[in-house]
């Protein structure tokens, strides 16, 4: 059998090496805790438990779901919009439903990126927006996020050459996996971008419920011509602990949604129908969760600060996302501090570099760790010592 060309294009998973040595760790019985995954331990509020499961009771949704999703589900989550970001959105044309957003985030370059279409794609980043312009036969041209810039893309850096082939800029704030935020003023700094170049925006925004010490993070679809230009991924993963059920969705620009919409419909059909039901209920019922499980993560978030600082990593309090970005200390690059974590204290974080080459120099640690593995993680990474630094001091 030979296998497409296409799968060629998927990079070898990068943490074979780490994983290795995990595995190696536990054979001899030594624990390791990881704060590598970011899936969120808290479950999925009760209410929208019990949605799912009288939902699951009803015949009529066990039958095939229309791909463009419920009509109450889009007006919820149209409702839902408007109520947190006070964005107009047409349930019927500026409204898609998808299972998880990273279905979306991987089909909706397959809507605007022909062969050797370049997309630009942050780096450090989540992966999707790569592989998916990959898998459609383009290229991905990295915009990388420097510390200088406060962790966005310096757009007027790209070359003319380059833009003159890019159809779509990639953005996501709240980051994965700098933690980086945006204001409304670069959103519209890059609309004008887009429109000035002809590209299509795709903003991924998962994490604007996850956010600490009051702040509030804004909507793409807030700064003025957004929806001419692009749409917004969002999900109910993060903001309401259903990265299990898979939902999600793309809202504003009615002729993307179309043909990402057209192009779903001959592959997929649609989000099973309790899902929809529990998403109706999380998004329409009760909002205090939210709150709760913040106050846990900042809780997690200014104790794992403490002790990287306490350890010699500089770390960017993060206003909101899962993670903390925390810089490695001097001399040593991302995946020896990562390795050597690994094997002197048995924590795992993940080195920058796995999310692309300008993660250089960081490594991501997620919060969704609860809170006795948190106690217990944070005392073994305190007992770390620097052996690289006492190694060369004796030089
Ligand atoms: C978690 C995550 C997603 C995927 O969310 P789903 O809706 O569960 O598919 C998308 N983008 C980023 C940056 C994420 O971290």
């Amino acid at each position: 059998m030979k296998l497409s060309q296409r799968l060629d294009q998927l990079a070898p998973y990068l943490f074979v090496e780490i994983n290795k040595k995990i595995a190696e760790k536990r054979a001899r019985g030594e624990e390791v805790i990881s704060f590598g995954i970011g899936d969120p331990d808290i479950p999925t509020p009760d209410n929208v438990i019990e949605k799912l499961c009288s939902a699951a009771r009803e015949p009529a949704n066990h039958r095939y779901p229309e791909t463009e999703g419920l009509p109450a589900l889009r007006q919820a989550m149209a409702a839902w919009y408007h109520r947190r970001f006070g964005v107009t959105l047409d349930p019927n044309s500026e409204v898609l439903p998808l299972i998880g957003s990273k279905e979306g985030i991987g089909h909706i370059s397959f809507c605007l990126i022909d062969t050797g279409d370049v997309a630009l794609v942050p780096d450090p980043a989540y992966p999707v927006y790569s592989v998916s312009t990959k898998l459609a036969g383009g290229e991905p041209y990295y915009l990388p996020l420097k510390e200088e810039n406060a962790f966005l893309p310096a757009l007027d850096d790209i070359p003319a050459e380059v833009l003159a082939r890019s159809k779509v800029l990639w953005l996501n704030y709240p980051n994965n996996p700098t933690g980086a935020t945006a204001d409304v003023d670069f959103f519209k700094r890059a609309v004008e971008f887009a429109a000035k170049h002809n590209l299509a925006i795709c903003h991924d925004n998962p994490y604007s419920e996850v956010a600490y010490d009051g702040y509030k993070p804004v909507s793409f679809l807030q700064a003025d011509g957004a929806r001419g230009v692009g749409v917004e991924f969002h999900s109910l993963s993060k903001s309401y602990n259903m990265t299990g059920w898979r939902i999600g969705m793309a809202v504003g620009n009615a002729g993307m949604i179309d043909a990402l919409k057209r192009f779903k419909s001959n592959l997929d059909s649609g989000i099973p129908q309790a899902i929809q039901y529990a998403a109706i209920e999380a998004l329409s019922g009760p909002q205090d969760a939210i709150a709760a499980h913040n106050t846990i993560y900042q809780r997690r978030r200014d104790l794992v600060t403490d002790v990287l600082n306490d350890i010699g990593c500089q770390v960017y309090t993060p206003k909101a996302s899962l993670y903390v970005w925390a810089k490695v200390p001097p001399g040593h690059t991302s995946l020896e501090f990562s390795t050597d974590l690994l094997e002197q204290v048995g924590v795992l974080v993940i080195p920058g570099t796995g999310y692309g080459p300008s993660g250089e120099g960081f490594v991501r640690l997620s919060l969704t760790l609860h809170d006795a593995a948190l106690v217990k993680a944070l005392s073994k990474l305190s007992s770390w010592q620097d052996s690289h630094n006492r190694f060369k001091s004796k030089h």
